[in-house]
């Protein structure tokens, strides 16, 4: 649980997607839409539960990551800010 900081992160604005680097040999890619419909607030878990998870535009993007110390927050251009994403979390996403 006790997930560490990956070794680099980039958020490719191209490719909608981020390069997550565990490790040398764990390297994970990552689609903005999938980031964006695994969000962790409350919010987003609730709408998950009921089924709604195509509300998730396709098109959605990734503007920014802000550091958190255990993890991610992450901010789409759908608006949507509420979502930290611990680095456990962002590990499991990923496999
Ligand atoms: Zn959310």
């Amino acid at each position: 649980m006790n997930q560490a900081a990956p070794l680099s992160l980039s958020n490719s604005k191209k490719n909608k997607q981020v390069v997550v680097k565990w490790s040398d040999a764990d390297i994970k890619i990552l689609s903005h839409q999938r980031l964006r419909g695994a969000c962790p607030c409350a919010k987003c878990r609730a709408a998950r539960i009921q089924g709604k998870i195509s509300l998730v535009d396709a098109d959605v993007e990734l503007i920014a990551m802000n550091p958190m110390g255990y993890g991610l927050q992450m901010v789409f251009s759908d608006g949507h800010d509420r979502g930290i994403y611990p680095w456990s979390y962002l590990q499991e996403l990923g496999t």
